[in-house]
């Protein structure tokens, strides 16, 4: 390929296929631009548009509101008291873990820990220990596993480990962990604790204060309405010189931001759809309602929900073994769960995946809850017979 006219053709603008279905992928239910979000997206998407007022630092600027936003009120959101924006969850985790750690050290890690965390683990230059999981079908973390895990990395390298993670709730079950129990095991031995919240932070209420978190991670386009890719970190006064400490070359910049982070429609976006995340997350008992609605329905079809049961969040994980056989039997049957949605309008589910996969109903509503499994019912009678 090369830079000439017909090679070109096919960049440009490009209509998303997807837009406009009923959205059940995990990754993306969070992450629905609210209305302003979307208008602000078009308003601030020139590159630095944030930067009109800048005096050299993002989280100071006053117009817009990014110094309200970063310093007012979104310590208060997470339960912290100090809080940057990043360009996502991993990243968040990257800062945290690359001024705690030096290369070397240690980190102890949930079982069900998210891939991300493991590569900014990889990139701080730190060992990974991991609490194991209870195994199918509960997927459930003990927290004296923090600390057996805490013990041993102490026992083999001569010092504990620089930090301990989180996961809550993790991405593949939606498990929400004993997150306050394992904060006080890790406290006893003197281990900070970092709660990845990618999941909660904008769907449901969670405060580092009231877990006893010393930091705490969101991702602004998993969860709370942004376009991002955007994160959020928040750290306790304890670590905040330590993490946000500043450049020795350019005085106002902070060295694990790399100087500025989040710096256009990414927190323009955020910023947007800030008040309506506020709300959602003081209604989430209907969320909950309508997740444990939807798994009975299933459950009454014959799939299983694994994690935990009855279930507190709207990622679930399925076993579906009438459509693993189903897709054994029928042409190019990989796909045929996938084909089947896609022609009733539902996008979500990996293409290629029937045995077991994972969804969410957040923000659906009971109208679209039960619409999705009518479609599960419908497909199941449609293959009654194969
Ligand atoms: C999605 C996800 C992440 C990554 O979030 P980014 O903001 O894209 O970096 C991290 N951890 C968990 C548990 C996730 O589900």
């Amino acid at each position: 390929m090369t830079l000439d006219d017909s090679s070109l053709q096919k960049f440009g603008f490009i209509k998303r296929e997807t837009l406009g279905s009923v959205n059940i992928d995990p990754l993306q239910t969070g992450g629905l631009l609210t209305d302003p979000a979307k208008k602000a997206l078009v308003e601030w998407g020139d590159g630095y548009s944030v930067c009109d007022f800048c005096g050299g630092v993002l989280d100071q600027i006053k117009k817009p509101p990014i110094y309200d936003f970063i310093h007012q009120v979104l310590p208060e959101f997470l339960g912290c008291d100090e809080a940057r924006v990043t360009n996502g969850a991993r990243e968040s985790k990257f800062v945290v873990m690359h001024s705690l750690g030096k290369a070397g050290d240690w980190i102890v890690l949930d079982g069900l820990a998210h891939y991300s965390s493991y590569v900014a683990a990889e990139r701080a230059g730190l060992n990974i220990k991991v609490v194991p999981h209870s195994g199918s079908p509960e997927y459930s973390l003990d927290p004296e596993g923090y600390g057996r895990a805490i013990e041993e990395v102490t026992k083999e390298s001569g010092k504990p480990p620089a930090l301990a993670l989180i996961t809550y709730p993790d991405g593949s079950y939606g498990n929400l962990p004993d997150a306050r129990k394992i904060a006080s095991v890790c406290h006893e031995y003197g281990v900070p604790l970092l709660l990845n919240g990618a999941y909660a932070v904008g769907r449901m209420p969670v405060s580092a204060k009231e877990i006893g978190a010393d930091f705490i991670v969101g991702s602004g386009h998993k969860s709370m309405s942004a376009s991002g890719p955007i994160g959020v970190l928040g750290v306790s006064e304890a670590y905040a010189p330590v993490v946000f400490r500043k450049s020795k070359h350019s005085k106002v910049k902070e060295v694990e931001l790399l100087g500025c982070t989040a710096r256009g429609a990414t927190v323009m976006t955020l910023i947007a759809s800030f008040p309506d995340v506020v709300k959602r997350v003081r209604n989430w008992d209907p969320e909950v309602e309508n997740a444990r609605r939807f798994s009975a329905m299933l459950e009454d079809m014959g799939f299983i929900q694994n994690g935990q049961k009855p279930h507190s969040h709207d990622l679930m994980f399925f076993e579906a073994p009438r459509f693993f056989e189903i897709s054994e039997k029928v042409k190019n049957g990989r796909y045929f769960l996938y084909r089947e949605l896609k022609e009733r309008n539902i996008h979500g589910i990996k293409s290629g995946l029937t045995k077991y996969f994972k969804l969410s109903t957040f923000g659906l509503g009971r109208e679209k809850i039960e619409f999705v499994a009518d479609a599960f019912e419908e497909i199941l009678k449609k293959y009654e017979n194969v």
